[in-house]
């Protein structure tokens, strides 16, 4: 039976016909950098071919180098590099899939200094100040986005996506925050909107007519002074009648100082926005934006919001998203935890992209799981996020495979993380692991703490014992007040209402909003987290006067480290910024360079540059880093196994799931 039947349902273009209704959104993923990475690229793209997604959009190529993203960064200008785009298509085509390049202009969102825009205002988020464009080389980059469309075509790609939201080029065009000119692109709206405008159109005449055109309308830009809904609907038409195939939704600029993909955004938050968009164009429209379930996408269609979703990052972490949903599975899909340490995250610091939970993405090549040739007994000690990718891995390649576990429930230490408000996408993964232990058949032994002895008959052992809260040696540490992150978060011990936390990584933040929200998560309904953040759809880009809204925190907080640096400085590049402005709202109060001297009946006992200050709190949560869990590890290798340990119990510092999942998965890869 179809349990997706708007989903699974073919979307006809007049000239052509998508499989489905998913659109697998455009990621750049660095391998689209260099010319040697174009293979593995191909083979990354042709694994979500083969998974059955409707239509793929690559990550962005710019047109010109003015429109680079960072130096040397991808580009379609020439025919030289037509060959390595053939791969990609040629791969893709293979697997009866479509294919769209994006094209990617990013004007003052470059980091490099031959930056050009509407006008020379520096973006509070790039270091470099753009070159504001004469009337004829604004009409050099027209020209430049109709070349670059058209080699794409000769490379065999079915269609293009022109980015025209998220604060680049385009978008600097659109609106009076970035556009000061008063030339025939400048002033008036009409004006505003001729360059977005002026390139479908000469892309349509110049591609014909089977060949498809996406624009990517910035439907809600939130940031000041962004477009307001009347622009937006009269740009929508316009693109329309120049000829698009389809409008992609885009929310939010780069800039926009709150999160709209990170797990703390409830699923399809913004799908609303493209509801309201549909009804005033006839082409079909696609919604975005924390969509990462079958049913949640399902629903989107079902209700008339969306003629198709675009779904970017599932489809790193399931390659076979569509194929699970088309085959009645579900349950089987490697869920999306919008986490970004492994994608986003990766791009901003220049790696390659991956997934958190699924390390093949972009290493669909170097990283294979093949059948063994030499089944083994292989046992696993610890079901947390390492000992699962392993153990799953061994069985899926054939190896006989037992999984030992103390608790009664599989998961470590992600069984705290899906407790923290905004986390709980992280039940996906403990229950993608679920399904496949049963679906590889590794024989799981819960509440089985093991010991040396009891596997010796195993062939070889893989170490998963993870880690366990550091205990601090403060005087007064056994005091009633002191509470482990552990029990705080399970909620075995009250808390009261002022609290003071030792640790401000990332387990010291997420017990901070733990405490702050007492239990209530903005992130499961759109509601709740529009007013956290001051969202209004119908105010000017949905933030024009708007403050948020966060309420009274829950308790007053203290944060505490040792080290000056600023606190959260080792969160992840794309959600650090949202966990210290949640912190900021909740008005927790940091504090660096401290000491600590004592817990007593007052409180905790600090100095902080030789002065001494007593903070009268309730309780103290102690959140100072981990230790390995290798009490296993000397008998073990006293006897002559091969062991290999993994995760947190290999080494506690930093430890965090992608490199458990990694090191599992590559582990089991090798056996
Ligand atoms: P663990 O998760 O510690 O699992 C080890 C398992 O081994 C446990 O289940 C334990 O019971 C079992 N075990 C130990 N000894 C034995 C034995 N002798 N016999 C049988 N079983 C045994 N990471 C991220 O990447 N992103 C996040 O957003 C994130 N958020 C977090 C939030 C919180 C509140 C916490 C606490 C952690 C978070 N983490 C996050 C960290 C992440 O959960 C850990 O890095 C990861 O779980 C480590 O995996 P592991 O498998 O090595 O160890
Ligand atoms: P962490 O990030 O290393 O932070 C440990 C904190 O404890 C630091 O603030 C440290 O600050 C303090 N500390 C260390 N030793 C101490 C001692 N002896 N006495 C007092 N304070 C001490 O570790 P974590 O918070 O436990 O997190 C573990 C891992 O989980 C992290 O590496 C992270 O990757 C992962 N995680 C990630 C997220 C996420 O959102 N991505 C969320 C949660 C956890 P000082 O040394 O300055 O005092
Ligand atoms: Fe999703 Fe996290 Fe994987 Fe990125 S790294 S695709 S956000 S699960």
């Amino acid at each position: 039976m179809n349990h997706y039947p708007n989903l699974l349902n073919p979307l006809e273009l007049g000239f052509t016909t998508l499989k489905n209704r998913v659109l697998m959104g455009s990621m750049h993923t660095g391998l689209e950098d260099k010319a040697r990475d174009f293979p593995r690229l191909a083979a990354y793209f042709a694994e979500r071919a083969k998974g059955d997604v409707g239509l793929i959009v690559t990550g962005g190529f710019a047109p010109n180098i003015v429109g680079w993203l960072t130096p040397f960064g991808s580009t379609l200008m020439s025919r030289r590099q037509l060959p390595r785009h053939r791969l990609v298509t040629d791969a893709v085509h293979q697997h009866d899939g479509k294919i769209c390049m994006q094209i990617l202009h990013s004007g003052r969102y470059g980091y490099h200094p031959l930056v050009v825009s509407a006008s020379d205002i520096k973006s509070p988020i790039t270091p470099f100040k753009p070159r504001a464009l004469s009337v004829k080389g604004v009409y050099r980059q027209i020209d430049a986005y109709v070349r670059c469309a058209k080699l794409a075509q000769q490379a065999g790609y079915d269609g293009v996506e022109v980015m025209g939201s998220e604060g680049y080029f385009i978008n600097q065009f659109l609106v009076t925050r970035t556009n000061k000119r008063n030339d025939e692109f400048g002033g008036e709206y009409a004006n505003r909107m001729r360059l977005p405008v002026e390139i479908v159109r000469r892309v349509r005449q110049a591609c014909g007519e089977n060949f498809i055109i996406i624009f990517r309308l910035s439907m809600l830009d939130l940031v000041p002074r962004g477009s307001n809904w009347d622009e937006v609907i009269q740009l929508g038409k316009a693109i329309e009648a120049a000829g698009a195939s389809l409008i992609n939704t885009g929310i939010g600029w780069h800039e926009a100082r709150l999160p709209t993909i990170l797990t703390t955004v409830p699923r399809a938050a913004y799908a609303e926005v493209t509801g309201r968009f549909r009804q005033h164009v006839n082409i079909p429209v696609i919604a975005v934006n924390r969509i990462n379930t079958p049913e949640v996408a399902e629903q989107v269609l079902a209700s008339g919001q969306a003629d198709m979703v675009s779904m970017a990052r599932p489809m790193l972490a399931d390659p076979h998203f569509v194929a699970k949903a088309a085959a009645g599975t579900p349950q089987r899909i490697n869920t999306c935890i919008a986490c970004n340490q492994a994608c986003l995250d990766h791009t901003f610091t220049k790696q390659t992209s991956s997934c958190l939970v699924n390390p093949q993405a972009c290493y669909e090549t170097l990283l294979t799981i093949e059948p063994t040739h030499q089944a083994k007994n292989i046992a696993v000690v610890g079901a947390g996020p390492a000992g699962l990718a392993a153990a799953t891995t061994a069985a899926e390649r054939g190896h006989q495979v037992t999984l030992f576990e103390a608790n009664g429930e599989i998961g470590g230490q992600f069984n705290l993380a899906k407790r923290i408000p905004g986390k709980e996408e992280f039940h996906e993964t403990i229950r993608y692991y679920r399904v496949k232990l049963d679906e590889t058949g590794v024989d799981l032994k819960l509440n089985t703490r093991v010991d040396a002895a009891s596997l010796e008959h195993f062939d070889e052992i893989i170490l998963a014992s993870g880690v366990t809260p550091r205990v601090l040696s403060i005087p007064g540490i056994d005091h009633h007040k002191v509470v482990d992150y552990m029990d705080c978060i399970y909620g075995n011990r009250s808390i009261g209402e002022k609290v003071a936390i030792i640790g401000a990584g990332g387990i010291g933040f997420d017990a901070a909003e733990y405490l702050l929200h007492a239990g209530h998560s903005t992130s499961l309904n759109p509601e709740d987290y529009f007013r956290y953040w001051g969202v209004d759809l119908d105010q000017r880009a949905g933030v024009e006067n708007v403050k948020p809204n966060p309420g009274t925190p829950a308790r007053q907080i203290w944060m505490l480290q040792r080290k000056t640096s600023r606190p959260g400085k080792s969160l992840g590049k794309t959600s650090g910024w949202v966990h210290r402005a949640t912190l900021k709202m909740g008005k927790v109060k940091f504090l660096t360079g401290v000491d600590y001297r004592k817990i007593d009946d007052s409180g905790l006992h600090i100095t902080i540059d030789q002065q001494d200050q007593l903070l009268d709190v309730d309780n103290v949560i102690i959140c100072a880093g981990q230790l390995s869990v290798t009490e296993l590890l000397e008998p073990l290798q006293a006897s002559d196994k091969p062991v290999h340990v993994i995760g947190g119990a290999k080494l506690a510092a930093e430890i965090d799931a992608k490199r458990a999942i990694k090191q599992g998965t590559e582990i089991a890869a090798a056996l």
